[in-house]
């Protein structure tokens, strides 16, 4: 039987694949921030809104956002 799709809620940010260039941290600043160290962490996955996530994710130039 195939893995079905993570449908879970929660998301990641892997700081090996983080470039640091911080275009998550602007759009949705109440799940991400800047860690100091040319990456970015998930502060809070509260009240996800899956489609502004999801776009973020597309977006992010080192593929690093991941749901769970
Ligand atoms: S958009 Fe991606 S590469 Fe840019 S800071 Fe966020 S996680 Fe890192």
């Amino acid at each position: 039987m195939p893995d079905l799709p993570d449908t879970s809620q929660e998301f990641t940010v892997d700081p090996d694949l983080c470039t640091g260039c911080n275009d998550c941290v602007k759009a949705l600043p109440q799940h991400f921030r800047d860690t100091g160290e040319d990456t970015a962490e998930v502060i809070s996955c509260a009240g996800v809104d899956r489609a502004k996530v999801e776009a973020v994710m597309k977006a992010c130039p080192g593929k690093a956002i991941k749901w769970r």
